[in-house]
């Protein structure tokens, strides 16, 4: 009797650690199968994650969540470029203390603590001084937790200094166009007044419309040929530069003679560029005409092309009146000139530089200016190297040919 209770005791252990082990198992593998769930959703959410950031920044927009204590929970590529942080990143940092803007700091609280959506545009602190239009969005609490934040920020620096040049142009025009204006109706009026009637007087007076109305179509051409230059309506093509020099300088010979002074061309071997010829050629005019224009008789002006190593160097330098160092920053600038009696005595419109300079940098190339007063100025063009197999064609000897 005792022997079967002890055999059945056995049975029943068995079975209740048979039980245990299926117990263990099947605890094991709900365990397994919960956690690939949550690293499947963790995956998942960086995916969805990192698509967010992705779309962001194709659409040219930084995008910044914050939490509660305006601390970055997650920011794009983009957000990480133009916000200035440290090494360590924006993440999991002050808003405040990364960026050093209060302004920043403010509207991001304000729209926080308000729930309210805030637009504002905030130059930010420091050499970037970048111009940023920001939304701020407040997000819906998810459950109960805390209230959330996302910052959008577009770069508008470069727009607003745009809007700021094409501005200042449309009054400098207006200025320009102002000036022979009130002089051929002044002049017009008092011919109508009575002066007509003076034969002497009526002369002069006519002359000056001449004059002014000239003026005006100088500015007017001039005007028209920015507009082309900054159309890029046409491909380039390889131009042959030699040849093209040439032609600019055939062309001043006349003025220079007019003017005393001596016009030389040197053009060392094949030199070829990537561009668009009829620009260039306006380019090297209105060089040589300024180095005409600003020399002196009895004074020289040497245009010379060579080949340098990222591209052809076309230099036009003078022996004339030269420039002091201060002034050479601005007379790039539209209607920027040192001297502007000078300027308008000999024709000029204050627009011939700003052409070059735009030309050439449209192109690709960089234009720049050595000058001494009293001692003459070289303005120096790097363009770019031509593509084609004219690129690859060496110079087969140096050919320096005076013209
Ligand atoms: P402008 O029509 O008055 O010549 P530019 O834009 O061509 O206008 O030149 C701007 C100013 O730069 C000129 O007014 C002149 O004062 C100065 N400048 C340009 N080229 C020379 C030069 N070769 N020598 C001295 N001054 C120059």
């Amino acid at each position: 009797m005792l022997a079967a209770s002890a055999a059945a005791l056995a049975r029943l252990a068995a079975v209740a650690r048979a039980e245990a082990a299926r117990l263990r198992e099947r605890l094991r593998h709900e365990i397994d199968a919960g956690s690939a769930r949550l690293g499947g959703a963790r995956g998942e959410r960086a995916d969805a994650t990192a698509e967010r950031d992705a779309v962001a920044d194709a659409c040219g927009v930084a995008l910044v969540l914050l939490g509660p204590d305006l601390v970055v929970t997650s920011a794009n590529p983009l957000a990480e470029a133009l916000l200035p942080a440290g090494q360590a990143g924006l993440v999991g940092h002050s808003l405040l203390l990364s960026t050093l803007s209060d302004e920043l700091g403010a509207l991001a609280r304000e729209a926080l603590d308000s729930g309210e959506p805030r637009d504002a545009e905030v130059r930010l602190p420091g050499p970037s001084g970048r111009l940023l239009a920001i939304s701020a969005r407040p997000l819906p609490a998810s459950g109960a937790g805390p209230a959330r934040l996302a910052l959008v920020a577009r770069d508008w620096t470069d727009r607003r200094h745009m809007e700021r040049v094409r501005r200042d142009f449309v009054a400098n025009v207006s200025h320009e166009l102002r000036t022979p204006l009130a002089s051929i109706r002044a002049t017009a009026e008092t011919l109508r007044d009575g002066a007509v009637d003076d034969p002497a007087v009526s002369q002069r007076f006519l002359d000056t419309i001449v004059t002014e109305t000239e003026r005006l179509a100088r500015i007017s051409a001039n005007l028209l040929v920015l507009a082309d230059a900054e159309s890029r309506a046409r491909e380039p093509a390889d131009v042959d530069l030699t040849r093209l020099l040439g032609q600019t300088v055939e062309r001043f010979r006349g003025p220079a003679a007019k003017a005393g002074v001596a016009l030389t061309c040197e053009a060392t071997g094949s030199l070829v560029a990537h561009a668009h010829a009829e620009q260039l050629e306006q380019a090297f005019a209105n060089l040589v005409d300024n180095a005409i224009t600003y020399t002196p008789a009895g004074g020289s002006v040497r245009v010379s092309g060579e080949a340098g190593p990222d591209g052809p160097v076309v230099r036009v330098a003078d022996t004339g009146i030269g420039m002091m160092r201060d002034q050479l920053p601005r007379i790039f600038e539209r209607f920027y000139r040192v001297d502007r009696a000078r300027s308008r005595k000999s024709g000029g419109t204050g627009l011939g530089l700003a052409i070059v300079k735009h030309i050439v940098e449209s192109h690709g190339g960089a234009v720049s200016v050595e000058s001494e007063l009293g001692r003459g100025s070289t303005f120096t063009l790097c363009l770019p190297a031509a593509h084609g197999p004219a690129a690859a064609r060496q110079p087969d000897a140096p050919d320096t040919r005076p013209r």
